[in-house]
């Protein structure tokens, strides 16, 4: 489909699925080198940080593949260097692939469409790993920073906000170490009780300078698989709450059941899913430019199109 559509600007991870079957790591079916496809149709390709800066205002297309399935997340990217990260050092982030995107598609005196996904988010969520989760979002919220920005030199652009689902997740309070008892439930606050986090922002990247401070924000799911709840940042890597056992079930993951205060949690989905799944409240639409009077009220999910449509015209036929 990709290929098909032939995008100017195309950025992010899954290089699996462009590679023939034979090579190492594929994940096609065929033998199809997209790679190679893409490059015959005149793409630049860049596979790291160094390369896509290079390409960063140069003309014609760009294909960018950075890791060849999900990208590391901003926390173990920029700050742990956990993941895959020892293995794929150099991978941009969000902010950075916008900026490309933006200097390069802004060169069209006709304007464009630009799709910038933090998908990130979701595929924290699904792991009930919060404060990645949670550093996603600040990182999605910079980007939508950058296009804001964008938006003051070309006041022109509509930028559209949304999410495709929610997750069954709330923030409800905080954790703090240094409330009494043994007990980790007993140092959560809720309410007024919560206070504030400590977190620190001294070189004011907008990201808090370490996750693990002794006051942190506590998220919790209404759903899952099995798991210990260790009302802890995980800073070894991604959270794994469920891992198979020998009948092909999803079982708490035992390798954080000796985290001090760790908890099981009992799951309430079948034991054929490994992780927490999307929700169906009503998602959020925050809209800002030429066009966003047409986002109001309740709207269902597809009718976002039509505003995005009649925003750029499609559809009408140009007459002289
Ligand atoms: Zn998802």
């Amino acid at each position: 489909m990709l290929y098909d559509v032939k995008p100017e600007v195309l950025l992010g991870g899954g290089s699996a699925y462009f590679l023939g079957k034979d090579v190492p790591g594929s994940k096609r079916k065929d033998n199809q080198d997209y790679i190679q496809l893409f490059k015959d149709a005149g793409y630049k390709v860049a596979t790291n940080k160094d390369e896509l800066a290079a390409n960063a205002t140069a003309d014609g297309k760009l294909l960018g593949l950075f890791h060849p399935g999900n990208m590391d997340v901003t926390l173990d990217r920029e700050f742990l260097k956990k993941g895959t990260v020892d293995k794929y050092p150099n991978q941009p982030g969000l902010v950075a692939m916008t900026k490309v995107a933006l200097d390069r598609l802004s060169k069209n005196e006709d304007g464009f469409f630009l799709m910038v996904e933090g998908s990130s988010i979701d595929k924290m969520s699904h792991p009930l790993d919060w404060d990645r989760a949670v550093i996603e979002t600040i990182e999605f919220d910079q980007a939508i920073g950058l296009a804001r920005e964008f938006q003051k030199s070309h006041p022109d652009t509509l930028i559209v906000v949304t999410g495709d689902h929610t997750h069954g997740v709330s923030i409800i309070g905080t954790v703090d170490d240094d409330k009494p008892g043994t007990e980790m439930r007993e140092k959560v606050g809720t309410y007024a009780d919560a206070g504030f986090p400590n977190y620190k922002d001294e070189n004011k990247d907008g990201f808090p300078d370490k996750i693990d401070v002794s006051r942190r924000l506590f998220l919790n799911a209404n759903n899952g698989p099995d798991h210990y709840e260790t009302f802890r940042p995980k800073m070894d890597g991604p959270f794994v709450p469920a891992i198979q056992n020998e009948k092909k079930e999803y079982v708490a993951n035992e390798q954080y059941k000796d985290v001090p205060g760790a908890v099981f949690v009992q799951g309430n989905i079948p034991k054929n899913g490994d992780s927490g799944v999307h929700a169906v409240d009503d998602v959020v639409l925050q809209s800002v430019g030429p066009g966003a009077e047409g986002f109001r009220g309740y709207m269902e999910q597809s009718d976002v199109y039509k505003v995005l449509a009649d925003t750029l015209a499609l559809g009408t036929k140009q007459t002289n």
